[in-house]
C-alpha cells in the first residue's frame, strides 16, 4: 500500500513533469505555483539587470515552439514531443541549413542512444537541439533542414520563492532547493517536491525551536540572486539542507558539509544510525549544487545533502531516462522521512547538566528503577528483559553525560543509544528534578 505522503508526492511530480521549466520564465512560475497549493511558499520577482555580487540577474527567457524539419516537411525534431530537444536558453532562429551546418548545434549521447540529453546556454547567446543518438544517426547527410526556434530573450524577472518559519531560539536554519531543469525527475523534481512537504509539515507544527528558512530557487544564479538580496539574514544561517536528486532507485546517499563534522553532520549520520540504513558517503567538494555559494567565504553556511541516486552517480543524469518510471513517490518517501528524523535531531538537541551530579542519583526512591535488584545486565534474563531495563541503561547514559558539556547528540552517539529514547528519557529526568537544560 502507497502512503498517503508517497501519493502526494506522487501527484505533485507528476503535475510539474510536463513543465519547461529554465532559470527564468513561466515555466519557473507555474512550478511555483504548484508548490505554493501544498505549502506556503511566497513568491518573489526580482528584475532582469539586477546587480548580484559578481553576477546580473539574466534576461527573461520565453519559449514558444522549436523544431527541426525535413525536405518535406516532416517535424524529426519537435519541442512539442519532448522540452529536452531545445537547448534552455536558445536564442531564436528561422533558418535553411545543410546537415553540417545543423550538426555543429546538435549533441547526443553515444553512450546512451535512446536518452535525449540536456543542455543548457545560459551565459552565451547560441541555439541549438538535443535528440537521442538514433535520431541522429538517421539524418540524411546530403539533405537540408529548416530549423525555426521560436523564444524570446529580453527583460523580465527571476522567480524564486521562500518561507520562514519562526523558532524561539534565535537560530536559523535552511533548506534550499532549486527549480530549473525541465522535464526530468531525479534531477530535479525530485528536490522541490520533498522540500515542499517538509516546509508543509514544520508548518502545521504548533511550536518550533529553531527558525527555518526554506528557499526554492533557480540553481545558481538563484541562490546568488537570494543570498544578495538577504545578505545580513543569511550570514547568520547556522547550517543547512540542499536537497537535490533525492527519488531514486538507487542507494541513499550523503554529501558532508564543508566541515565535516558540524552539528548538521552528526545530525544527519544520527537519523541514518537510527533508521539501520549505511549511506554512500560523498566528502565534501566545492562543486555540486547551491552549496558553491551558500559555503563560500563571504557566507560558509555549512550545508548537507541527503540524496538517493545523487547527481554525477547515476547513468540518467542529466537525461530524458530521468523521468517518472525512474523517480517514485516511495522513494521520495524514503528521503523525506530521512530528512525530517535529521530536521528533528536538530530541533530537539539541547545540553542538559544534572542536578545531582555527586555519584550515581537513587532510582529506586524515585520510581525510575526496577523493583527487584540483580535482573539487570544478567545473560541468563535477557529473555525475560522489561523496557524499563533498556531504559535504565539510557537513564544511565543520560546521567553519566550531564555534566552540562555534552548535547544529546553526543549522548546518542557516545551510547548508541537512540537519539529518539534519549531524548525522552531527558524529558523524565527533568521533569524528575533530575536535570536542567543549559540554554542556548
Ligand atoms: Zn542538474
Amino acid at each position: 500500500m502507497t502512503s498517503p505522503l508517497a501519493q502526494e508526492a506522487q501527484s505533485l511530480l507528476a503535475r510539474l513533469f510536463p513543465i519547461c521549466r529554465s532559470i527564468t520564465g513561466e515555466g519557473v512560475r507555474q512550478s511555483l505555483a504548484i508548490l505554493s497549493g501544498t505549502a506556503p511558499w511566497q513568491v518573489k520577482e526580482y528584475a532582469s539587470g539586477t546587480k548580484v555580487f559578481d553576477w546580473t540577474v539574466p534576461n527573461e527567457w520565453t519559449v514558444r515552439d522549436a523544431w527541426i524539419a525535413d525536405e518535406s516537411g516532416n517535424r524529426i525534431v519537435d519541442f512539442q514531443q519532448s522540452n529536452l530537444h531545445l537547448v534552455s536558453y536558445s536564442a531564436p532562429v528561422k533558418a535553411k541549413l545543410s546537415f553540417a551546418e545543423l550538426d555543429a548545434h546538435l549533441h547526443s549521447l553515444p553512450n546512451l542512444p535512446d536518452a535525449i540529453p540536456y543542455r543548457t546556454s545560459y551565459y552565451k547567446e547560441n541555439w541549438g537541439f538535443c535528440l537521442t543518438q538514433k535520431q541522429r544517426d538517421g539524418l540524411d547527410r546530403s539533405a537540408s533542414y529548416d530549423v525555426v526556434v521560436d523564444t524570446e530573450l529580453k527583460p523580465g524577472s527571476l522567480s524564486l520563492a521562500d518561507a520562514v518559519l519562526p523558532g524561539t531560539s534565535g537560530q536559523e536554519f535552511l533548506i534550499s532547493t532549486y527549480c530549473c531543469h525541465p522535464s526530468m525527475a531525479n534531477d530535479n523534481l525530485s528536490g522541490p517536491v520533498v522540500a515542499t512537504l517538509l516546509l508543509k509539515a514544520l508548518a502545521t507544527r504548533p511550536k518550533l525551536r529553531h527558525s527555518w528558512r526554506f528557499v526554492v530557487l533557480p540553481e545558481t544564479i538563484g541562490a546568488i540572486t537570494y543570498l544578495a538580496q538577504h545578505q545580513a539574514e543569511m550570514q547568520a544561517s547556522a547550517g543547512g539542507f540542499v536537497v537535490t536528486t533525492c527519488g531514486g532507485p538507487g542507494p541513499l546517499g550523503i554529501k558532508r558539509s564543508f566541515l565535516g563534522d558540524h552539528l548538521l553532520d552528526r545530525a544527519v549520520d544520527i537519523a541514518f544510525r537510527d533508521a539501520h540504513i549505511k549511506p554512500v558517503i560523498y566528502p565534501f567538494v566545492p562543486d555540486g549544487s547551491d552549496e558553491r555559494q551558500y559555503s563560500s567565504p563571504g557566507f560558509r553556511i555549512p550545508v548537507t545533502t541527503i540524496s538517493k541516486d545523487k547527481y554525477y552517480e547515476y547513468l540518467y543524469y542529466h537525461t530524458s531516462l530521468d523521468d517518472l518510471d525512474f523517480v517514485k513517490g516511495e522513494a521520495l518517501e524514503k528521503s523525506y522521512d530521512l530528512y525530517l528524523a535529521a530536521i528533528d535531531v536538530i530541533e530537539e538537541n539541547r545540553t542538559l547538566r544534572s542536578l545531582t551530579p555527586h555519584c550515581e542519583v537513587q532510582l529506586g526512591r524515585r520510581g525510575l528503577y526496577p523493583q527487584s535488584g540483580g535482573a539487570l545486565n544478567q545473560k541468563a534474563g535477557t529473555a525475560g528483559a522489561t523496557a524499563i531495563e533498556n531504559e535504565v541503561d539510557v537513564i544511565s547514559w543520560v546521567m553519566f553525560l550531564a555534566d552540562g558539556q555534552h548535547d544529546l547528540i553526543s549522548m546518542a552517539e557516545r551510547s548508541g543509544c537512540r537519539f529518539q529514547d534519549i531524548v525522552t528519557v531527558a524529558a523524565k529526568l527533568e521533569s524528575h528534578g533530575l536535570l536542567e537544560e543549559i540554554p542556548d
